[in-house]
Parts: C-alpha cells; sequence; structure tokens
C-alpha cells in the first residue's frame, strides 16, 4: 500500500513511465531503444533496449524499492551523471500494474523473467531473449479506478508519451529510437543524427530548416542553442526546449533569458522557438529539487542568466532577420491547387495598388516628373495616358545620365528601395521607431538622456498616487532627462525634457509616463520598466506613417538603418522591412 501510494509521485500517468524506462534504457548504454505503446498506454506499455542487461541476482532486487545500482558511496550522490539514481521508478511502476521484465546480460547464455502484478513478485525464471532488456507494464492502475479514471483520451496520453520521447530524443541524438503506438509506426529515428535531422523528423522539416545554430563557452558554461526566426515565433513556449547535460530542463530564469534574448524581435506576448543545450559540471547545479529532476537548482543562476542571454543576443544581432515577402508561387497549376491566402492576396493588392498609385502621382506631380525626366514632348503631352511611362521614363533617364534614385515614398508611409538582389518596401513608422529606441538605448547605457530646458515650464496637476510614482521613480525619471519642480500644491513644472524627444509634447508624455509609473497591473521591475518608457518615447517621436518624407529625410532614415541594431525590427516586433527578390519576380514574370 505504501509503495501504490508512494508510486503516485513517480507515475502519473503513461508518459511517466515511458520516460523513466527510456532513462534505465540509457543508464543501461542502449544505442537502440524500441517503445511499444497500446491504447496510449493504458493497455501496455513495452521498452525494449539492447544495454547491458540485468542478471539473474540483481533481476530478483531489482524491484524492491530503492534498489539501485548507480549509488555505491554517498560521493556518488554529489556526481550523479546518470539519469535516475533513487531506485524507485521499478517498484512504483510495478506496483500499480503488471509488469514484465525480460532481461540477459551479454556474457549469460540465457535471459531471465520476472513478473510482478501490483506488488506482488514472482521469483525470475529462466528464459530466452536476445540481450539487453524488454520490460512491459500492462494495464496501469487497474486496481486503482481513482487514478485510472483520470487517465485521459488515448490521444491525449499518446501526446504526452511523444512529448517525453522527444524531449529524450532531442537530447540523445546518437540512439536509434522507434515509437509505436497501436502497431502503427509512430517515429524511427535512426542512430547519430544531427539534432537539426532529428528535429525535422519530430516537428517539421520547416521549422528545422529555419534554424539558426550558435555555440558559445565561456566562464564553465558551454551553450549550443538553434534559434528560430522571429517570424515563426510562436503563442505559447510548446517549442523551447531547455536541456541540461543531456537532461531536458524546465527553468524560468533561462526561459527569461531567452526571452529577453528577442526582446523587440518579437511581439511582447510571442515565444520565440528555441532548443538550447547546455554542460555544465554537475557541482555547479543541484537535481534533488523536484520529484522528477525537470527544475533544478543552479549554483549560480545569474551566470547562467547572463550566458544564455549573450550567446543568443550575439547570434540574433548578427543576423539579417528581414522579413522576405513570399510571392505566390509562379506555377499556374500549383496556384490552382493552392491558392494563395485571403491575406496573401490582399497584401498583394495593397503593393500594387501602391506602386500603380505611386506611378500616376509621380506623372501629375512637377517636381516628380523632373526626377523622372521624360525627354519625348510628346509622351509628356499624353500625360494622362497610364500606358508605357516607368519604362520611357527609366529608359530616358539612363539616356540622360543622371543617377537613378534608388528609393521612392509610396502612400507617405512606405519607402521602396533597391537591395542587392531585388527590392525591399520599408515601413517608415516602424524604422524610425527602432531607430530611435536603439539611439535611445545607447545613450541611456552610455550615462543619462541629454536634457534640454523649456522655454516656459509647462505645468501638470498629479493626484497622491501620482506624486508617490514620482517619488519613487525619481532616479528613472532623472535618467531619461525629465527636470521636475513643484508648483504650488498638488501641481509639478516640467522645466526640462529630453532633447530626443523635441517633437513630443512634453505634457502628453508626462501623462502617459505617470499612467505607466502608477499602473500596478504592470507588475514590471525596474528595467522593463524603462524599456516600456524608452518604447513609449521612440514610438511617440517617430515619423508617422502619412507623413510626405524628403529625400534627405528618406536618405538618413535608410543610413541609420545601416547603422542600428535589430533595425528588421520595430520595438514591438513587427517586420520594419519586407524583402522581395529578384528571382521571384523573375519567376512571376515568367522569365525563367
Ligand atoms: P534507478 O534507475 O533510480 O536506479 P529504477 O527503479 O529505475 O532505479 O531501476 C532499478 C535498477 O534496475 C537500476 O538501478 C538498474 O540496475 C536496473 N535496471 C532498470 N532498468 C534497466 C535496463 N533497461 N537495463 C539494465 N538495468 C536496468
Ligand atoms: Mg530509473
Amino acid at each position: 500500500m505504501i509503495n501504490m501510494i508512494a508510486a503516485g509521485e513517480v507515475v502519473e500517468r503513461p508518459a511517466s513511465v515511458v520516460k523513466e524506462l527510456l532513462e534505465n534504457s540509457i543508464d543501461a548504454g542502449a544505442s537502440k531503444i524500441v517503445v511499444q505503446v497500446e491504447d496510449g498506454g493504458r493497455r501496455l506499455i513495452s521498452v525494449s533496449d539492447n544495454g547491458c542487461g540485468i542478471d539473474a541476482d540483481d533481476l530478483a532486487i531489482a524491484f524492491a524499492p530503492h534498489a539501485t545500482s548507480k549509488i555505491s558511496t554517498d560521493a556518488d550522490l554529489a556526481t550523479i551523471s546518470t539519469m535516475g539514481f533513487r531506485g524507485e521508478a521499478l517498484a512504483s511502476i510495478a506496483s500499480v500494474s503488471e509488469v514484465s521484465l525480460t532481461s540477459r546480460t551479454a556474457d549469460s547464455i540465457e535471459a531471465n523473467r520476472m513478473t510482478v502484478d501490483c506488488g506482488q513478485r514472482q521469483p525470475p525464471a529462466p528464459c530466452s531473449a536476445d540481450k539487453g532488456t524488454t520490460i512491459e507494464v500492462r494495464n496501469i492502475f487497474y486496481k486503482l479506478p481513482a487514478r485510472r479514471k483520470f487517465l485521459r483520451t488515448a490521444n491525449t496520453e499518446m501526446s504526452h508519451i511523444t512529448e517525453y520521447f522527444t524531449r529524450i530524443a532531442l537530447a540523445h541524438c546518437d540512439l536509434d529510437m522507434t515509437l509505436i503506438h497501436n502497431d502503427r509506426q509512430l517515429y524511427r529515428l535512426v542512430g547519430n543524427q544531427s539534432v537539426t535531422e532529428r528535429i525535422a523528423q519530430l516537428f517539421s522539416k520547416d521549422i528545422a530548416e529555419g534554424l539558426l545554430r550558435t555555440h558559445g563557452d565561456e566562464k564553465g558554461v558551454s551553450i549550443t542553442a538553434l534559434l528560430g526566426h522571429p517570424s515563426r515565433a510562436r503563442g505559447n513556449n510548446k517549442y523551447q526546449y531547455i536541456f541540461l547535460n543531456r537532461r531536458h530542463i524546465r527553468d524560468k530564469f533561462i526561459g527569461h533569458a531567452m526571452k529577453e534574448a528577442y526582446r523587440g524581435l518579437i511581439e511582447p506576448n510571442k515565444y520565440p522557438i528555441v532548443f538550447l543545450f547546455i554542460e555544465l559540471p554537475v557541482e555547479a547545479y543541484d537535481v534533488n529539487v523536484h520529484p522528477t529532476k525537470i527544475e533544478v537548482r543552479f549554483e549560480n543562476p545569474n551566470l547562467i542568466h547572463s550566458q544564455v542571454l549573450a550567446v543568443l543576443r550575439e547570434k540574433l544581432l548578427a543576423t539579417d532577420l528581414d522579413v522576405t515577402a513570399q510571392l505566390p508561387a509562379s506555377n499556374v497549376s500549383l496556384l490552382d491547387r493552392f491558392p494563395p491566402s485571403a491575406a496573401d492576396t490582399a497584401r498583394q493588392e495593397r503593393i500594387s495598388e501602391a506602386m500603380a498609385d505611386f506611378f500616376s502621382t509621380h506623372k501629375q506631380s512637377s517636381t516628380d516628373q523632373q526626377k523622372f525626366r521624360f525627354s519625348a514632348p510628346s509622351q509628356t503631352a499624353h500625360r494622362q495616358e497610364p500606358v508605357n511611362y516607368p519604362a520611357a521614363g527609366y529608359a530616358a533617364d539612363a539616356h540622360a545620365g543622371a543617377s537613378p534614385k534608388s528609393f521612392l515614398q509610396i502612400h507617405s508611409s512606405y519607402i521602396v528601395t533597391q537591395t542587392g538582389d531585388g527590392f525591399m518596401i520599408i515601413d517608415q513608422h516602424a524604422l524610425h521607431e527602432r531607430i530611435l529606441y536603439e539611439q535611445l538605448c545607447r545613450k541611456l547605457a552610455a550615462g543619462q538622456l541629454t536634457s534640454q530646458r523649456l522655454l516656459i515650464p509647462e505645468t501638470f496637476e498629479l493626484t497622491d498616487a501620482q506624486l508617490d510614482a514620482i517619488k519613487s521613480n525619481a532616479e528613472l525619471i532623472e535618467k531619461i532627462g525629465i527636470e521636475l519642480e513643484p508648483f504650488g500644491p498638488k501641481t509639478m513644472a516640467i522645466q526640462s525634457f529630453p532633447a530626443i524627444l523635441d517633437k513630443v509634447s512634453p505634457l502628453e508624455f508626462m501623462q502617459d509616463l505617470l499612467d505607466m509609473l502608477t499602473d500596478k497591473t504592470l507588475g514590471l521591475d525596474a528595467e522593463r520598466l524603462l524599456h516600456e518608457i524608452l518604447d513609449m518615447a521612440a514610438c511617440k517621436a517617430a515619423i508617422k506613417a502619412g507623413q510626405p518624407l524628403t529625400d534627405q529625410e528618406m536618405q538618413q532614415l535608410l543610413a541609420d538603418k545601416d547603422t542600428v541594431e535589430r533595425a528588421s525590427r520595430c520595438p514591438h516586433g513587427r517586420p520594419t522591412a519586407i524583402k522581395f527578390s529578384i528571382s521571384d519576380l523573375e519567376k512571376q514574370f515568367k522569365r525563367t
């Protein structure tokens, strides 16, 4: 009975049995493991391996509580490197199901089989079998109707099993692993695959191919990471895997570091795809803090956090993360079978409209007419005629030897510019916002923002709560370059304001800042709060959509784009630019 109850800690559901048995096979040095499941694990969970096997004597005690072959001395406890070590799994599993264990060691001529039915052990008996171990677990919880009732549908239990199988498969790419459900082979992973090959099979080719690989090894922390493109970020953290010394773990600190690394590249409520493999000396953490060892205690969690953040961020900053436009497939029959989504079509239409619009606007405006000089007077006379203009205009320009302008603004909101292998459409607001945000961050890192004295101080009234917020955030307010002075009861005056925000109304900014500072629901730490404020400042100060820009302004924007970090995303994670390649266009126009 005690065992049955204790079993609950380890044996939560069929998936936990799969996990324990897989870990035992790995500890036994297996190179090939087959997992066979029936009815989501309710009827059968069988794990076969070609590991070292268990000899007849050990078999008799393998099911005894706290029987483990993995600890001989106290010192072993501190440096455990095997998967399991508490000697509880087999005893627990066998106390809540019918178990049959067949095993043969390499130097034994025969195998032995032992059965246990809900804790009732039968003595081992010889039989014939290959080298290795097969454990079959049938009818889990059949004597515990309350527990059995809580099992979910076969599909749900199977998805949990698949998840555990996936975690182990990712951490042990050297192993040949198979997962079979109701005689159907779900996964067959050959041994010695690369992680990306595994990811392709376990998730999708698409996800695997888009991953950025990076590695860092500093201060005793070795990190290998496969990073999803920001545009692939998900609504939950299901595609985030953390492995510590080849064991899957969950960790809030590391989760936070991953999110931080993608800050500004993805929308705040999204989760990047990350496969993270950390190697640490076993003395640097403790696994004995959680019954299933999924959480660990790091000796120096801050070091782990900063190393993960540094390695990931460095890679993301060094990578061109521009979004490339997906033009609809050029093959008509393919198009018929897979019509572009409504969003694709709408985007294409918006772009075509914008382009058409640009050309008609430019035909009518006299200044632009100069930039796109038309040599033939007859063509100028027929300005309203939409045919042939662009080609004629560009051709004439080329003849005249004028350097062609490589950018133009459309709809007073987007800038179209030529790139090495195509062209790019830039969202002027998003890009400027990102540029300002980076400038603000850089200035702040160097000290505080330069502030400018207002000619006439601007006064505002405030509540007690707002006054408290100002007092408790005095340092932060000073850092961003705002100088406040009391100006009578419940009134304050803004004396100075950050120079970089010269286009922003100080009063309006102050109001929003106070809202942010007094909003307890945000629950932000100081660093996060500062970034939120910078986000807000950048958004307010940035060029708006619908604002016509001069050539100089556009030139400046494009030049700044090349100098700021993470220019391909606005601070909120939306893309700032979408790229189109000439080769895609050529396919579209059936030139290839
Ligand atoms: P632990 O893994 O914590 O030692 P378990 O209850 O999981 O405890 O297993 C008990 C013992 O049975 C192990 O220490 C190991 O000696 C043996 N054992 C279990 N599974 C296997 C296997 N697949 N191959 C070889 N030995 C195994
Ligand atoms: Mg074990």
